[in-house]
């Protein structure tokens, strides 16, 4: 797995105060993606442990952060490792609140066990592919209004597709 970005402290990747990481490689290729240079799996560097547990020392020892962000890319492609990396951190730090992106909907995601086993260590998932003709500037942490807020924990609850309606930023 390659991490095609990391931000140590960002507020536009969801709530409060976020680390984000961009692991790299998608294979949804939305029309108008914001960020084609991150489909490639080969793109940026290397994930490698030593990487891994240095994001993971700055983060846990963060005492700002609200929460990490997993970008991409699409990190659903490489569920399995950054499970393995989340679960690291929600062990050191269960305070902090995970959020991911993808371009797989919510309920094409739980289908496969190593995505639905990564969505469930997740607080919130951004869920669906970029439509550029449901494009709205106007929505808090998405680009097309297809995209919905899912609220992970509710969701699995109430075994209903629970959302979260935040109107700005
Ligand atoms: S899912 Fe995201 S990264 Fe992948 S092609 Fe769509 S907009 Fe781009």
């Amino acid at each position: 797995m390659n991490l095609y970005g990391y931000i140590p402290e960002s507020v536009n990747e969801g709530t409060g105060l976020r680390a984000v990481l961009f692991i790299s490689g998608c294979r949804h290729a939305c029309p108008g993606c914001f960020s084609p240079d991150s489909w490639s799996f080969r793109a940026g560097e290397p994930f490698t442990e030593e990487r891994q547990q240095q994001i993971l020392h700055e983060v846990t020892t963060h005492p700002l952060l609200d929460g990490v962000t997993l970008c991409g890319g699409d990190p659903f492609f490489s569920a399995a490792e950054c499970t393995s990396w989340v679960q690291q951190l929600r062990a050191a730090r269960p305070d902090l609140t995970v959020w991911a992106y993808t371009g797989f909907e919510y309920e094409e995601l739980i289908t496969d066990p190593a995505r639905a086993e990564l969505a469930r260590l997740c607080d919130v998932i951004i869920d669906g592919r970029y439509v550029e003709a449901e494009r709205d500037v106007s929505l808090p942490f998405r680009g097309s209004r297809n995209q919905r807020l899912i609220d992970v924990r509710a969701t699995l609850a109430t075994r209903t597709i629970v959302t979260m309606q935040l109107s700005m930023r």
